[in-house]
């Protein structure tokens, strides 16, 4: 047992690295260290009668009832995902995150064909949890990240998933393994669910390698025979169009060809989580990665009734550390809650390496899921825990952001700046957010369509998009410099902060009745005014006296390094 479980210790360890590809941008070097050569395949076809009573099947994902509330009062509640063994062997850990106020710890059960834990394991562990006034629910990993770790083998455990369990192809006819949907996946993971759910747990995770894009930023799905055949006769394409969708994708060109592989990888993945609901017969929920979206197989709107963890990166301090790195997981985090109803919205608080991310830090991105009115903080770090010591700066910080939740909570922030993502940065974009512009301490507001007032920051692809549109006219368009292509109107601005807080300065007098940040400091301002409240956030490692500016009033501040107060008006 012990080195079954030492084993699946690497397992989990490597699944929950948030090093791994699930976060990395991506480039030539790290996708070409995910994939490993595999040969000849021979896949049965699906008939197109199978396949489209599948689709049918999925058309509509409804949520279970049955989710659990927080056991504590308020609208906040903090989980913690955990290794069963660890659960069994660190009483202390166990006391800790229960006295901090943990309601739920998330036990990983199946991992991509693999059941490293025993039942007797995973029992005990829950047996632990429940005695120390917590809930047990599950983890499960469906499909296996890809990773650099690739064929390798731990122990006499796989890291990869079992040998008949088929790879996936990309573009060029290379395989790879991981983040794969052929059968017989879905059924191995429908049958570990039922399985589990014997056991009592009601809710379970899917984790974020429940996507058919191997990392953020690449247009996913599979393009192996079967995959392709599938794909044109489903859509009624002759065989020429096959190529003509490499290129789009080679290109990122949003064409409706590109368009139709989007919607077929999305019916995909849809159609085996539904499957996988159906045979959990409880809730349950899609982790989805950083910036995850349809062009990674995740139609986002399929979910937004069942518990959803948005996309997170930054898991240790030298990513979160500058204000870009947390106006981007902002900027994720803000795009998710378009679709995740906060009641259903948790977090991925994660550290890796499990000790690479400060206490500090690690309380910051507590204050994320607040401004974003995201219920649920997930905390996470692979198998390994991180220090205890941090509970001593998580758990009064835990407490100060429920307080905070409390008078956000059903708020939506408003102002004059413009969060907007579009479809084609959805579909056929790189995922390098333009996110700088919320470290500027005025008011913003999330839209899915471009307004005619305020500013609306563009992404390039989205404003590669826009060029061709005149329904922009009105609109006032803020685009980065890095955006070759762009509309006509728009303003240019460098992502930086000097060259934004120079933007800030030129149109601060247009500002009306938004309140606003003084003071050229990076902090994150959210104005929620049916709360008639404001949040606002100190995005430097030292404290900050500021001045939240609002019609003739002036209210000082002052805010510790990374520290956010409300600010009733
Ligand atoms: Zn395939």
């Amino acid at each position: 047992m012990k080195r079954l479980d030492t084993s699946a210790s690497h397992i989990v360890q490597r699944i929950n690295h948030p090093g791994c590809p699930k976060s990395h941008p991506p480039t030539t070097e790290n996708h070409a260290s995910y994939s490993r050569e595999i040969p000849g395949l021979n896949i049965a076809l699906f008939s197109r009668r199978e396949w489209i009573k599948a689709m049918s099947a999925a058309a509509v994902m409804a949520g279970y009832v049955t989710f659990a509330e927080p056991q504590r009062k308020g609208v906040r509640s903090y989980h913690r995902c955990l290794a069963p063994n660890i659960v069994t062997s660190d009483q202390q850990l166990v006391e800790t995150v229960a006295a901090a106020g943990i309601d739920t710890i998330w036990l990983a059960g199946f991992f991509y064909g693999h059941r490293p834990f025993s039942d007797d394991l995973l029992k005990r562990a829950m047996a632990v949890v429940q005695r120390h006034g917590m809930k047990a629910e599950l983890i499960n990993v469906p499909l296996g990240h890809p990773g650099d770790s690739l064929g390798s083998k731990e122990g006499d455990f796989p890291l990869t998933p079992p040998a008949h369990w088929l790879p996936a192809v990309r573009p060029d006819g290379r395989q790879f393994v991981g983040t794969s949907l052929h059968e017989p996946a879905t059924a191995e993971n429908c049958e570990a669910l039922r399985s589990l759910r014997a056991h009592g747990f009601r809710a379970c995770f899917l984790d974020d390698d429940f996507r058919l894009a191997r990392s953020p930023g690449e247009i996913g799905g599979c393009f192996c025979d079967q995959h392709r055949t599938r794909f044109l006769q489903t859509r009624g394409y002759p065989a020429s169009q096959w190529q003509q969708l490499l290129d789009d994708i080679a290109e990122r060109r949003n064409t409706s060809t590109l368009q139709a592989w989007v919607e077929f990888i999305c019916d995909e993945l849809s159609s085996s989580f539904h499957a996988q609901q159906q045979a959990f017969g409880a809730d349950l929920g899609i982790m989805i990665m950083y910036l995850g979206a349809e062009k990674a197989g995740i139609r986002l709107n399929d979910y937004r009734r069942v518990p959803f963890r948005v996309g997170e990166l930054m898991f240790n301090d030298e990513s979160f550390g500058s204000p870009k790195g947390k106006t981007d997981e902002l900027f994720s985090v803000l795009f998710h809650r378009r679709f995740a109803d906060p009641k259903r919205a948790f977090s991925e608080t994660t550290a890796f390496p499990a000790d690479k991310l400060s206490a500090r830090n690690m309380a910051a991105k507590l204050i994320i899921s607040t401004l974003a009115d995201v219920r649920h903080t997930m905390f996470m770090s692979g198998v390994t825990p991180f220090p205890h010591a941090h509970w001593e700066t998580l758990a009064p910080a835990m407490k100060t952001q429920a307080r905070f939740h409390e008078i956000i909570a059903g708020h939506k922030p408003h102002g004059p700046f413009k969060h907007y993502w579009g479809q084609s940065e959805r579909s056929v974009g790189t995922d390098q957010p333009f996110s700088l512009w919320l470290a500027l301490g005025v008011p913003f507001e999330v839209v899915e369509t471009l307004p005619s007032e305020g500013w609306t920051f563009l992404t390039d692809f989205d404003a590669r998009d826009l060029t061709s549109q005149s329904t922009t006219a009105n609109a006032r368009l803020v685009c980065r410099t890095s955006a070759a292509n762009r509309p006509a109107q728009a303003l240019v601005v460098e992502e930086s902060l000097p060259a934004l807080f120079a933007f800030k300065r030129s149109i601060c007098a247009q500002l009306g009745n938004a309140p606003y940040i003084a003071e050229n400091e990076p902090a994150v301002c959210a104005w929620y005014p049916t709360a008639n409240a404001t949040m606002v956030w100190n995005l430097s490692d030292e404290p900050r006296d500021l001045t939240l500016v609002h019609a003739s009033k002036k209210h000082p501040l002052r805010l510790g390094p990374l520290a956010a107060d409300v600010v009733k008006l």
